[in-house]
């Protein structure tokens, strides 16, 4: 098991390649329970192939994930897969939200899918909805509400099952100034509620300005973490 203090998640030597173009060449990162890391980086400096190797969505090539004492890395995809729904949250740059199903039908799907009774998921889903001043959108559908809300509902979503890590990709990418602002304020100020460490990869310092701790990648290398390795 993870100690209070150690690493919930770790990675060493990550090498991916796309045919010919090197995602990542070597990339290490670390987070400890509760912290919010930026990955940082350029545009096409491998920071999304990071995130998604990570959180177990891709395989790299070379290299290892470990999370709370198991190395993901060494899972089947059934096992990956388990382990994301039950300890993992996602918010990506668009909400990826299900328009046919209302905001709070949204929010309470990963518990309905975990086998919650609808009365019991959509009770949650109103408690997440209201730490992140949407739950006046519960019957709203996604292609009714804003930029920004849909991004706090999505963030509601991601946390109504409890994760250990959230994992978000420029989370305001797709936003003004001021709504990303508040949307980063909402998503750190309710992911430290949750207790949920966060990884997130920006490219914009102002968004990287809401975590802890910067982890910098360049051209598919962790020039901070090499340093000290
Ligand atoms: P960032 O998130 O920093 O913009 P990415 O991880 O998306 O960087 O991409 C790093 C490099 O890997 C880029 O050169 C990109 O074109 C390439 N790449 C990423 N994903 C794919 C993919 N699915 N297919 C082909 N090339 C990819």
């Amino acid at each position: 098991m993870t100690p209070p203090d150690g690493p919930l998640l770790t990675a060493h030597g990550l090498r991916k390649s796309y045919g010919p173009a090197t995602a990542l060449d070597g990339a290490a990162f670390s987070v400890r329970p509760g912290e919010i890391v930026a990955v940082t980086g350029p545009s096409g400096s491998g920071k999304s192939t990071l995130l998604h190797c990570l959180a177990g969505l891709v395989r790299p090539d070379a290299g290892s994930v470990t999370y709370a004492g198991t190395e993901l890395t060494a899972m089947s995809d059934a096992e990956r897969g388990a382990l994301r729904r039950g300890e993992f949250g996602f918010v990506f740059q668009y909400g990826q939200l299900m328009p046919e199903l209302t905001c709070v039908q949204n929010v309470a799907l990963p518990l309905r899918r975990n086998g919650s009774s609808r009365k019991e998921a959509e009770r949650a889903a109103l408690g997440w909805m209201e730490r992140l001043e949407v739950a006046g959108l519960g019957r709203a559908r996604p292609g009714e509400i804003s930029g920004g809300q849909g991004q706090r509902v999505a963030v509601a979503r991601a946390l109504v099952t409890g994760p250990r890590v959230l994992f978000t990709d420029e989370p305001a990418g797709a936003l003004d100034p001021f709504e990303g602002e508040r949307v980063m304020e909402l998503l750190t100020g309710a992911a430290r509620t949750a207790g949920a460490a966060v990884v997130l990869a920006t490219r914009q310092a102002r968004v990287a300005a809401w975590s802890d701790r910067e982890s910098a990648v360049r051209d598919g290398r962790s020039p901070d973490l090499r340093r000290t390795a």
